[in-house]
C-alpha cells in the first residue's frame, strides 16, 4: 500500500507546483494524474500569466483590479497575497527556466489583458500554459527520490478517519484496472475544473469536477459554484478558445452592422472590459439580433487590424486553429466567435493555504475557491492562482505532517470502491448511454445556466440533472474490460459532473441578484445589502445540498458602482 507525507492528486500547475514545494520541504511526495501530466488542461493556457513586475505597475494596482474584477466577491486578504507574491513566481519561473517573451531591449515584454489598468500580463507568445508546465515536470524529475509519480492513476474516492481526518484517497490504475489505498498524512487536491458540465466549453474532456464532487462527497462546502465564466471568444462551431491575448494584441468586436459595439457597454476598456461584461455585451447583440453567421449567433473577432509579423511571433497557436478548426486565415480575415464557458469560479472552499475544513484536505488551482475570483476571475489571473496557491499548499501540508504518524486506511474501502465499479460494468445495456446523459447535461447547462439566467430557466436545469442523477445510476457503459477501461471512468466522471452541477444550479437559484458572471433577467442589479456574501454548498444528511453563507473579507477597498 502506497503511503507518503504528501497525496497530490492532480498533476496540472497546481499539482506540479504544489509537488514541488513540498519535496523541497522535505516531505515524501506521491503526485497523481489520470493522465499524463503534460496533458493536463494546463497545457492549454494561452494567453499568458498576471504579474506587477512593469516599473510603473505595483501589486496594489493588480490586487484592486482583481477585486474590481471579482464584482467585489473576492476575499481580499487572499488576493493581496497572490498579487503580492505573483511578481516574486514569476521570477521564480524564468529562473527555473520558463523562456517568458522578451522585447526589444531584452526586457520581459507584458501584454495587455482584460480588466487590467496596467500590461502586466507576462507570456511565452500563446503557449504560456504549455511552456511552465513543461518546466515544472522536468523539476519534479529532479526530486526522483522523494517524489513518486503515479501517471494515469485515476483516483475514486477520498478516505477520511473515524476522527474526520482525510487520510487518503482509493484509486484505480488505468493501465491494468488494479486499484489501491493511498495513505497519507495529507491529501491536496489539484483535479482542476469542472467545464465538461457545459457543452461546448474550452475545456479538455478531462475536466469533470471529480475533486470537487469527491470534497464535497466526504463533506466539504463548496464554495461560489454559481460563478461560470463564459469567455468572450470562442469557436463558434465547437468551443476552441481563442485566446484573450488576441484582443489584448488590440483585436476588435464587430456586430453584423460592422460596428465596434463594445463602445456602446465599456467606453473606456472597450474589447478589454472583463469577461463577463463582454460576454454578455456580445450575449446581448445577438439576442437583439446583430449576431453574425447563417444563424446569428456569432460575433466577429477582427485580428487583421494587428500587424500580420506581431500575429505570427505572439498569437501563432490561434492562427493554427482558425485555419485547422474554422477554415479562417486570422491574418487576412474576421474570425466568428461567440461567449462560450471557459473556466468555474467556485470550488472547493479553502484558507489561504490551501486547507479545507477536513483537516488533512487541501485543495488549489481550479478545483479550489479561495476565493480571489469572486463573481468574475481576470484573464491571466488563474495560471497565478493555481501557482502561489499550489506552492503554499504543498509547503503547509509538507510541515503539517513532519511529526505526525502515517495513518492506514481500512481495506474495506477499498472494497467499496471496486463493488461500485463492478457494479457499473455489469449493468444491462438498458436504459442510455453514460454518453448520452453527459450531452444532455452540457446542453442543458449551456441553454438555461449560461450568461443570462431567470428563475424559470435554472429550475427547469434543476429538474433535468435530477432526472438525469436517477438515470445515470444505471445508465450502461460498453467496455466490460480491465484495461485502459475509459469507459467506466466516464461513468464515474459523469456523477462527478452532476454533482457539481446540482451544486451550481442550486447556487444560481439561491443568488437573487446580478453580479459578475451571475446575471438574473429577474434580478438585474446588483445586491450588496442583500448578497455580498459567499453561498457554500455541503452535502446534508439526506444528500441533498444544503446552502450557508459565509463573508467576503474586505481589506481595503469597498464595494463600489464597477464601470468598465
Ligand atoms: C483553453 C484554455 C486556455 C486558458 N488560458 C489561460 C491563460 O492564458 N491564463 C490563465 O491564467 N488561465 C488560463 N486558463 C485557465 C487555466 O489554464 C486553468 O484554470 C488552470 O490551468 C487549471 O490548472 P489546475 O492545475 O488547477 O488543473 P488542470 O491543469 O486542469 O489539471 C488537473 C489535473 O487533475 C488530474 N485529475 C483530475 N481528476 C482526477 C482523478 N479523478 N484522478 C487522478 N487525476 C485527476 C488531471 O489528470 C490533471 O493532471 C485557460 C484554460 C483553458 C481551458
Amino acid at each position: 500500500m502506497p503511503a507518503h507525507d504528501v497525496l497530490i492528486i492532480g498533476a496540472g500547475l497546481a499539482g506540479q507546483r504544489a509537488a514541488l514545494a513540498a519535496a523541497e520541504a522535505g516531505a515524501s511526495v506521491a503526485i497523481m494524474s489520470k493522465v499524463h501530466p503534460v496533458r493536463s488542461h494546463s497545457v492549454a493556457a494561452a494567453g499568458g500569466i498576471n504579474a506587477a513586475i512593469a516599473i510603473d505597475d505595483d501589486w496594489t494596482e493588480h490586487a484592486y483590479d482583481t477585486v474590481k474584477g471579482s464584482d467585489f466577491l473576492g476575499d481580499q486578504d487572499a488576493i493581496e497575497i497572490m498579487c503580492s507574491e505573483a511578481p516574486g513566481e514569476a521570477m521564480h519561473l524564468e529562473h527555473i527556466g520558463v523562456t517568458f517573451h522578451r522585447n526589444e531591449k531584452g526586457e520581459l515584454d507584458l501584454r495587455a489583458f482584460g480588466g487590467a489598468s496596467k500590461k502586466r500580463t507576462a507570456y511565452v507568445a500563446d503557449i504560456t500554459g504549455q511552456a511552465i508546465l513543461h518546466v515544472l515536470y522536468e523539476q519534479l524529475m529532479r526530486h526522483e527520490a522523494t517524489v513518486d509519480r503515479y501517471e494515469e492513476w485515476f483516483s475514486t474516492s477520498l478516505i477520511l478517519d473515524d476522527a474526520g481526518h482525510c487520510t487518503g484517497a482509493v484509486a484505480r490504475d488505468i493501465r491494468s484496472g488494479a486499484i489501491e489505498i493511498f495513505n497519507a498524512k495529507s491529501v491536496i487536491l489539484c483535479n482542476g475544473g469542472n467545464g465538461q458540465c457545459y457543452k461546448p466549453t474550452t475545456n479538455a474532456l478531462i475536466c469533470t469536477g471529480d475533486g470537487i464532487s469527491q470534497a464535497y462527497r466526504v463533506g466539504a462546502p463548496i464554495m461560489d459554484m454559481e460563478m461560470v465564466q463564459y469567455h468572450p471568444t470562442t469557436l463558434a462551431e465547437n468551443g476552441f478558445l481563442i485566446t484573450e491575448g488576441a484582443r489584448g494584441e488590440g483585436a476588435h468586436l464587430l456586430n453584423a452592422d460592422g460596428e465596434r459595439f463594445m463602445e456602446n457597454y465599456a467606453p473606456n476598456k472597450m474589447e478589454l472590459a472583463s469577461r463577463d461584461v463582454v460576454s454578455r455585451a456580445e450575449q446581448t447583440e445577438i439576442n437583439e439580433g446583430r449576431g453574425v453567421g447563417p444563424d446569428g449567433q456569432g460575433i466577429y473577432l477582427d485580428i487583421t487590424v494587428v500587424p500580420r509579423k506581431r500575429v505570427l511571433e505572439a498569437l501563432r497557436e490561434i492562427v493554427n486553429i482558425g485555419r485547422d478548426f474554422a477554415g479562417t486565415d486570422i491574418t487576412r480575415e474576421p474570425i466568428m466567435i461567440r461567449p462560450g464557458q471557459h473556466y468555474i469560479m467556485g470550488g472547493v472552499k479553502t484558507d489561504v493555504d490551501g486547507r479545507t475544513p477536513i483537516p488533512g484536505l487541501y485543495a488549489a488551482g481550479e478545483v479550489a475557491c479561495v476565493s480571489v475570483h469572486g463573481g468574475n476571475r481576470l484573464g491571466a489571473n488563474s495560471l497565478l492562482d493555481t501557482l502561489i496557491f499550489g506552492r503554499r499548499s504543498g509547503e503547509h501540508a509538507a510541515a503539517r505532517g513532519t511529526d505526525m504518524a502515517m495513518p492506514k486506511a481500512p481495506v474495506s474501502r477499498l472494497r467499496e470502491d471496486t463493488t461500485a465499479i463492478e457494479e457499473i460494468m455489469g449493468r444491462p445495456r438498458e436504459g442510455r448511454r453514460v454518453s448520452e446523459i453527459k450531452d444532455e447535461l452540457g446542453t442543458t447547462m449551456n441553454e438555461y445556466v449560461a450568461v443570462y439566467r431567470d428563475e424559470a430557466g435554472l429550475t427547469k436545469a434543476l429538474e433535468i440533472v435530477r432526472r438525469l442523477q436517477e438515470e445515470s445510476a444505471k445508465a450502461y457503459i460498453d467496455d466490460g474490460g480491465r484495461v485502459f477501461n475509459q469507459d467506466v471512468l466516464a461513468a464515474l466522471e459523469v456523477g462527478y459532473m452532476l454533482d457539481c452541477a446540482e451544486a451550481t444550479i442550486v447556487s444560481a437559484i439561491e443568488r437573487k441578484e446580478s453580479r459578475g458572471a451571475q446575471f438574473r433577467l429577474d434580478y438585474p442589479e446588483r445586491d450588496d445589502e442583500e448578497w455580498l456574501k459567499h453561498i457554500n454548498v455541503t452535502r446534508g444528511e439526506d444528500g441533498e445540498p444544503a446552502i450557508t453563507y459565509s463573508d467576503v473579507t474586505i481589506t481595503q477597498w469597498q464595494p463600489e458602482v464597477r464601470k468598465y
